[in-house]
């Protein structure tokens, strides 16, 4: 049916680390990371390629640190880890429930994500994988929302 092709067939889902923060406001409920994983494989399965950009306010954001005295680009590049933790989180479980995937991240941090690499992350979308984008733009005093617009430019 005419009505089952999707309108878009490469997207971008901008995560606030909220979503993933359940009822307790922080941290990451799996429950909820399970469901999220379970849309994102329905839209995969559409045919859909998709990249998520996530952020990290579930567990760090930097602005606040600041405000309570800490060093503001110390406090932002913390926020930006936070992001790779959530990265790292949503990856599981969307591999779990057998959708491929790749983590780059704006901050090198080889042991556990690829670094940001465009055309590499163009060729994973071709090869229908879910690419996850961690660390923000990798830049003290952005956010995770100014990485989606890029990304998105990008991909
Ligand atoms: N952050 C940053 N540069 C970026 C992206 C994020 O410094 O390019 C830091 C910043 O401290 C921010 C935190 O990471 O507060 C978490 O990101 P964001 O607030 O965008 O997450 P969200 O509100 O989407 O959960």
């Amino acid at each position: 049916m005419a009505s089952e092709k999707p309108k878009y067939t490469r997207i971008l889902l901008k995560l606030s680390g909220e979503a993933l923060a359940g009822k307790a406001g922080y941290g990451i409920d799996t429950d909820i990371l399970h469901a999220i994983a379970e849309e994102v494989k329905e839209i995969r399965e559409l045919g859909v390629e998709i990249c998520i950009v996530l952020g990290g306010g579930n567990i760090f954001r930097g602005l606040a640190a600041a405000a309570h005295g800490m060093d503001r680009s110390q406090a932002d590049y913390m926020g930006m880890l936070a992001t790779v933790m959530n990265s790292l989180a949503l990856q599981d479980a969307l591999e779990r429930i057998g959708v491929f995937t790749r983590v780059q991240s704006a901050i090198e941090i080889q042991e556990l994500a690829e670094p940001y690499i465009r055309r590499r992350a163009v060729r994973h979308l071709e090869k229908k994988r879910v690419v996850i984008f961690a660390g923000g733009t990798g830049n003290p005093y952005f956010s995770t929302d100014t990485a989606a617009s890029l990304r998105v430019f990008a991909s």
